[in-house]
């Protein structure tokens, strides 16, 4: 049984957010924007957050020249600018809060890898310049095609975009800034809380979590509660339009001499990979099986990982020697479209989900405006 103390004094809130990636921090740190002094709570069920927030590649991207394209396949002009609007916003947003010397932030640019059989981009390549030139206001794309022996890539490489709009960061910085400036900001955070369910109550909704050493569940209450499970939040909401994709990740040992920096995509950003403290960080091919892929279980798949192998070798570092330090895998959430899904789920419950390959982009203007409807909606 929990204590009188307990009972009184830990277990209400005005907002709660489950997980503690960069939406829900961003989204509790947007709530203490607007409440300066309401009680914050993040509940985040592992030791470190455990989802993509902390495996990802750290790319600050608006979008691939092949990327954009494949989109215009799907949604309307107007979507796909609003897309790439939302990425800059949110970056901007994420630069801000936190200060580019804190998050490792730098402009190198990016690149596009072209291969024989994507060549036909280029035709478009002057079109989605136009398109999104209102909103960026210069080119997004432009060929540099001289620098592709600058970098010594394989011969299989014909062509190369660059895009000055993009940069990178450190993750690891980045997530360590945002958990300063929450703990600075007076929000709570406790690891190792799995929430199992959420309940409505007329007032406030019920939080549950399991309370192991005194074997029962504990139940936190909030008037609104925030959902920021991202790939796991059909355990909590079965049945809406989300998916878990799996990511994989090699990177290798650190490489003398290493030529290239920058973030760099390929195959509408299936593939990227970029230099990270002298080594290369490569990561994707979830399109290779995409049945495989879509799980939520931190695994290896030899199969994408010997492509990732195979490609590092001949198409990045065809006349370098390199080694694998080592591999990991990171999930990914995505739905019938690409937006984000942010509304309200219940009367006291809100959600921020749904981020696709786009989360360090798009993450604190999710949050911004996760808050922004957590504030703007009354219980029903
Ligand atoms: C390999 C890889 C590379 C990527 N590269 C990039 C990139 O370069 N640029 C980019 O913009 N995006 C990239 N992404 C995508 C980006 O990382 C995600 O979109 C973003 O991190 C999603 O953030 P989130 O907070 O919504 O979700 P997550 O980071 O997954 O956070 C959700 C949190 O909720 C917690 N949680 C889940 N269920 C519960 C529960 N029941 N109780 C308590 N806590 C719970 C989880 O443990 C997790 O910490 C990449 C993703 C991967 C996997």
């Amino acid at each position: 049984m929990l204590s009188y103390w307990e009972r009184e004094s830990f277990l209400s809130y005005d907002h709660i957010i489950i997980g503690g990636g960069i939406v829900g921090m961003s989204t509790a740190l947007s709530l203490r924007q607007r409440y300066p002094a309401a009680s914050i709570l993040i509940l985040e069920r592992g030791l470190l957050p455990t989802g993509a927030s902390t495996r990802n590649a750290g790319f600050a991207c608006i979008g691939s020249l092949t990327e954009i394209l494949d989109d215009l396949r799907t949604m309307t002009a107007a979507q796909v600018v609003d897309l790439v609007a939302m990425r800059r916003r949110g970056l901007r947003r994420l630069r801000d809060r936190l200060g580019d010397e804190a998050i490792g932030y730098v402009e190198n640019g990016s690149y596009e890898l072209i291969t024989d059989g994507e060549v036909v981009a280029l035709d478009h390549l002057y079109h989605i310049n136009d398109l999104l030139r209102p909103l960026l206001g210069s080119d997004a794309f432009s060929r540099c095609d001289d620098r592709i022996g600058q970098f010594g890539f394989g011969p299989s490489i014909r062509h190369l975009i660059s895009n000055d709009h993009e940069g990178q960061l450190d993750t690891g910085r980045a997530m360590r800034a945002l958990i300063a400036k929450c703990l600075h900001g007076g929000i709570e955070i406790k690891t190792g809380a799995n929430v199992t369910a959420i309940e409505e109550e007329s007032h406030y909704a019920g939080v549950q979590v399991a309370h192991s050493h005194i074997g029962e569940r504990v139940t936190f209450r909030a008037r609104k509660v925030a959902i920021c499970t991202n790939a796991f939040t059909d355990k909590l909401f079965p049945g809406l339009d989300i998916q878990p994709g799996r990511g994989q990740v090699l990177i290798t040992k650190p490489i003398p001499g290493l030529r290239i920096k920058g973030v760099f995509h390929f195959d509408q950003g299936y593939y990227y990979f970029r230099e990270v403290d002298g080594r290369i960080l490569f990561g994707g091919g979830r399109h290779l099986d995409f049945d495989g892929e879509r799980t939520d279980v931190f695994a290896h798949s030899a199969l994408i990982l010997s492509d990732l192998r195979s490609k590092l070798a001949g198409i990045i570092l065809p006349h370098t020697d390199f080694e694998i330090d080592y591999t990991w895998s990171g999930i990914m959430a995505f739905g019938s479209d690409k937006v984000p899904m942010i509304q309200q789920h219940s009367p006291h419950v809100y959600l921020g989900v749904r981020m696709g390959g786009m989360g360090v982009a798009i993450g604190s203007e999710v949050g911004e405006r996760l808050a922004s409807l957590m504030t703007d909606t009354c219980a029903w």
